[in-house]
């Protein structure tokens, strides 16, 4: 490892034109991931996150811009010079060899000792809790411990960054959520650069140290998960995080009045007078004796919590709401929004404020 920067790699204006279909499939991309960071590129299907791994791992070249690691521009370098291994999302282990020779492979070639071999081998599996697994064949392992064998076969070659290109998403939704716990728990114990791809919001936020949420080739924001899901820069963001799906309605402000047709959502808001998107999380509302007067239009309980919609001027909104509560179809009920969980968004869909 060179340089003392706190930042391992920098993408400075990367785009990626597909010269077959001069399709822009990444656009003015810049980011900074920090040594040791866990960094998910996040986004919906198309919207170039493989296309950046890709071009990060060198099995793509960029059409403008520049990756730097360490400092030092890699952007033309052939990926098997890059000191970065990827683990797709198919295993891509080899099924004809048992688990010791699938990790030791890479490390064969090289010619290393036997034993150092061995060593390396041995560690790498304890890491990501396989011990003992050598003679194993490939076939006999669930879904959930291939993927931890490839991540293995991936540390053994001691790499400075490791790009996980959507590797759950082969796995049932269980092993999926167990999977992505152990993937956190041994790149925090390796403490390895990361940068992980998938589509699903929810395995973004728990896993991640900063997410780079992407639409059409553009990060739309980049961010730690909890001010991210508080603090959306724009209207993708804010809806492309979070389930229940955030609430989206027509508001106008007047004299420091948000309002929602006739009901006042808050008073003493500074934004200036106009007309808003107003976003507002199902788990915002507080149900309460006076505030804002609703009334039930749909009920689902799920356990946890009661999801409702309500009629609320002409909107119908989702909310959440405890379990306890004695709720059908017609309950008239007030609720309240909690303080600054009315974002407010200008025609643009750029994010004005909270309020
Ligand atoms: P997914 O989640 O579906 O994998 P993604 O966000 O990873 O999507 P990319 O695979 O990076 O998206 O693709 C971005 C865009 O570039 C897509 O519209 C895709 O069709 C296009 N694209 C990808 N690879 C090529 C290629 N080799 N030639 C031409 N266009 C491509």
């Amino acid at each position: 490892m060179s340089g003392k920067s706190e930042n391992i790699i920098e993408l400075k204006h990367i785009s990626k034109v597909y010269s077959d279909n001069g399709f822009k499939a990444v656009d003015d991309f810049n980011l900074e991931v920090k040594r040791g960071e866990f960094v998910t590129f996040l986004g919906p299907s198309g919207c170039g996150k493989t296309t950046t791994l890709r071009m990060i791992a060198g099995f793509e070249l960029p059409t403008d811009g520049q990756i730097l690691l360490n400092g030092e521009d890699i952007s033309q370098l052939p990926a098997n010079k890059r000191p970065i291994n990827t683990v797709f999302q198919r295993y891509a282990l080899f099924p004809h060899m048992n688990i010791y020779e699938n990790i030791a492979f890479g490390l064969k070639l090289k010619k290393l000792p036997k034993e150092e071999i061995r060593k390396k081998v041995k560690h790498v599996l304890d890491m990501v809790d396989l011990e003992g697994f050598e003679d194993r064949k490939i076939s006999t392992l669930s879904g959930g411990q291939q993927q931890r064998i490839a991540i293995a076969r991936a540390l053994v070659k001691k790499p400075e960054v490791l790009l996980l290109d959507e590797p759950l998403s082969n796995l049932d939704a269980k092993l999926r959520v167990e999977t992505r716990e152990e993937i956190r728990r041994i790149q925090q114990e390796v403490g390895i650069t990361t940068i992980f791809v998938t589509h699903d919001q929810e395995e973004a936020m728990s896993i991640s140290d900063r997410i780079a949420v992407m639409e059409k080739g553009v990060v739309q924001q980049f961010e730690v998960p909890q001010k991210m899901y508080l603090n959306p820069g724009n209207l993708f963001v804010a809806q492309f995080l979070g389930t229940p799906q955030i609430n989206i309605f027509d508001v106008t402000v007047k004299g420091g009045k948000i309002m929602c047709g006739d009901v006042v959502l808050r008073e003493g808001c500074k934004a200036a007078d106009g007309n808003y998107k107003a976003g507002v999380r199902p788990e915002a509302f507080n149900v309460s004796e006076n505030g804002i007067l609703v009334k039930a239009t749909h009920v689902r309980m799920t356990g946890r919590e009661l999801q409702l919609r309500v009629a609320l001027a002409k909107e119908e909104l989702r909310v959440l709401v405890h379990s306890d509560m004695q709720v059908s179809v017609g309950t008239e009920f007030c609720v309240t929004i909690r303080d600054n969980q009315i974002i407010l968004f200008d025609q643009t869909g750029k994010t004005v404020g909270k309020y």
